[in-house]
C-alpha cells in the first residue's frame, strides 16, 4: 500500500516539477528598477514562475540553466520597473459632448463592454492595478471578478462602493426629477445612522473600499460649490463602520473645510486635495493619510470649460477655477512631505493616457523618482497589498513594464510603455 502511496506522490511531484519548468519566463533586464526609491540596476534577470516573481538574479541567466528550459523575455536594451498603479480612475466613463445621449441610449450591458474596452486601453498603458473609485458598483465588482477569474483581461481593479448625501457631489444630478428618481443610488444617505447604513450597504454587496465626497464637486451640475458637504458626525459614522468590516474609506474633497474634516474622520485618502493648505498639510502628516492629486483631471476639465461646449456654466465655472488652482496647492503639499500616491481621475481625462499625470507632478515640482515612488510602492501600501505589488522582487506578482529609456531622466518615457506584464501574462511586447 505505501509502494502505491510512494508511486502516487512520486507522480505527483514529477507533474508539479515539469509543470513549474514550463512556465518558468526569464526577464532580461538591461535597466531594472527594481525597487523605486532605490538606484535602478544593469543587466538583470526576473524569473518569473506561475504569475509571480520568484527571483531577480545579476546577469542575465540562460534559460538552458534552468531545469526544463524557460521562455526568455530579451528586454535587454530597456528600461524596466513595476507596473503602474492608478488610485483614481473611472472605469465606465469617458468625458464628453456624448455624455447626456449615451446614458439614454447604451444599455447597461453595452455600457460595461465599453468598459472592458477602457480597462484594456489603461493596462495596455502600463497600468496594471487601479483603484475605480466610482462606477455603477455592481458592475465594477463584476468587471474586478472576471478579471482576477482570468475571463477577461484587464488590470486588477480595487472597487469602491460610494456613500453620498443627498444632493451632494455623489448624487445625481443635471437631468429631469424623473430621471434622478431613477438613477439614485441606494447609498445617498442623511444624518449618521442613515450613513452608518450606507456604508455596511456598500460593503455587503462587494465593495472594497468606500469612496465619499466630503466636499461638493466640479462635475455636479448644480451650484452647491466645491466646499464641505458632509457634516463632521456622517464622516465619523462612515469610517468607523468601515473599519469594523475591514474597509479603508476614500474622500473626494476640493476645498480645506472639507479635506480637514475628511482627515479628522479617519479616511486614508483625500481625492484631489485642490486646495489643501497648511492645515491640511499638518493633518496628512499627523495622519499619514495619502493626498491622490489628479492633476490630470484639473487639467482637463480646465481646458475643456474653454474649448468645449458641452459643460453647462456652474460645472464650466468650478472647472476653471478649481483646475487652474490643483497644481500649486499640491506642489507645496508634497515640498511639505505628504504623502502621494499616483491617480489620475480618468474618466475625466481618456483612459490609458494616465502617465500624463506624471508629466503634470514632475512639472509641479515633484522628482521622477518621487513620481514612480507614488505609482508603485505608495500605492501599493494605500490599497493593503505591499506584500504583493508595488517592487520587483521574490513573492510578488509579475506586474512587470518597461520603456524604451529611464523615465528617472524623462518622465515622459512613462507615456509609451513597450512591455506590460501582469501576473505572469504578457500584454504588450
Ligand atoms: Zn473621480
Amino acid at each position: 500500500m505505501h509502494r502505491l502511496i510512494a508511486a502516487i506522490a512520486a507522480s505527483i511531484a514529477f507533474a508539479a516539477s515539469s509543470w513549474a519548468a514550463e512556465n518558468v519566463t526569464l526577464i532580461h533586464a538591461g535597466q531594472l528598477l527594481a525597487f523605486p526609491g532605490e538606484s535602478p540596476g544593469r543587466n538583470q534577470t526576473i524569473v518569473v514562475e506561475d504569475g509571480r516573481i520568484t527571483d531577480v538574479r545579476n546577469g542575465f541567466v540562460e534559460a538552458a540553466s534552468i531545469d526544463g528550459g524557460a521562455t526568455v523575455i530579451d528586454l535587454r536594451d530597456k528600461f524596466v520597473l513595476p507596473g503602474l498603479m492608478d488610485m483614481h480612475v473611472h472605469l465606465q466613463f469617458e468625458l464628453g459632448p456624448d455624455n447626456d445621449r449615451d446614458s439614454l441610449k447604451m444599455s447597461d450591458q453595452l455600457m460595461q463592454m465599453r468598459s472592458v474596452y477602457y480597462a484594456m486601453n489603461t493596462l495596455k498603458a502600463g497600468f496594471t492595478t487601479v483603484r475605480d473609485v466610482g462606477s455603477s458598483p455592481q458592475e465594477m465588482y463584476a468587471m474586478r471578478d472576471a478579471i482576477n477569474n482570468g475571463w477577461i483581461d484587464g488590470p486588477r481593479i480595487i472597487a469602491a462602493g460610494g456613500v453620498g448625501i443627498t444632493g451632494g457631489h455623489a448624487d445625481v444630478s443635471g437631468v429631469s426629477p424623473e430621471l434622478m428618481e431613477i438613477y439614485t443610488s441606494q447609498n445617498i444617505c442623511d444624518g449618521p445612522y442613515d450613513c452608518r447604513r450606507a456604508a455596511r450597504n456598500a460593503i455587503k454587496y462587494g465593495a472594497d473600499l468606500i469612496k465619499i465626497t466630503s466636499t461638493g464637486g466640479v462635475m455636479t451640475d448644480r451650484a452647491t460649490g466645491t466646499g464641505q458637504q458632509m457634516e463632521m458626525d456622517e464622516l465619523r459614522e462612515v469610517v468607523q463602520a468601515a473599519a469594523r468590516m475591514g474597509r479603508k474609506v476614500a474622500s473626494h474633497a476640493h476645498h480645506e473645510d472639507g479635506i480637514v474634516a475628511a482627515l479628522e474622520a479617519g479616511v486614508a485618502s483625500i481625492e484631489h486635495g485642490s486646495y489643501t493648505g497648511p492645515r491640511a498639510i499638518k493633518l496628512f502628516n499627523e495622519t499619514g493619510a495619502y493626498l491622490v492629486p489628479t492633476l490630470l483631471a484639473g487639467k482637463t476639465v480646465a481646458t475643456l470649460a474653454v474649448e468645449a461646449d458641452f459643460m453647462s456654466d456652474v460645472v464650466k465655472m468650478k472647472a476653471i477655477r478649481v483646475g487652474n488652482d490643483m497644481a500649486g496647492n499640491f506642489e507645496k503639499a508634497h515640498k511639505a512631505g505628504v504623502n502621494i500616491a499616483f491617480g489620475t481621475d480618468s474618466g475625466i481625462s481618456p483612459h490609458g493616457t494616465n502617465a500624463e499625470e506624471a508629466a503634470l507632478m514632475v512639472e509641479a515640482g515633484m522628482s521622477e523618482m518621487d513620481v514612480i515612488v507614488a505609482a508603485t510602492i505608495n500605492a501599493a501600501d494605500l490599497i493593503d497589498m505591499s506584500d504583493s505589488l508595488g517592487t520587483i522582487e521574490g513573492g510578488k506578482f509579475a506586474d512587470i513594464i518597461a520603456v524604451d529609456r529611464s523615465p528617472l531622466e524623462n518622465i515622459e518615457e512613462l507615456l509609451d510603455v513597450d512591455f506590460v506584464m501582469k501576473g505572469g501574462t504578457v500584454y504588450k511586447q
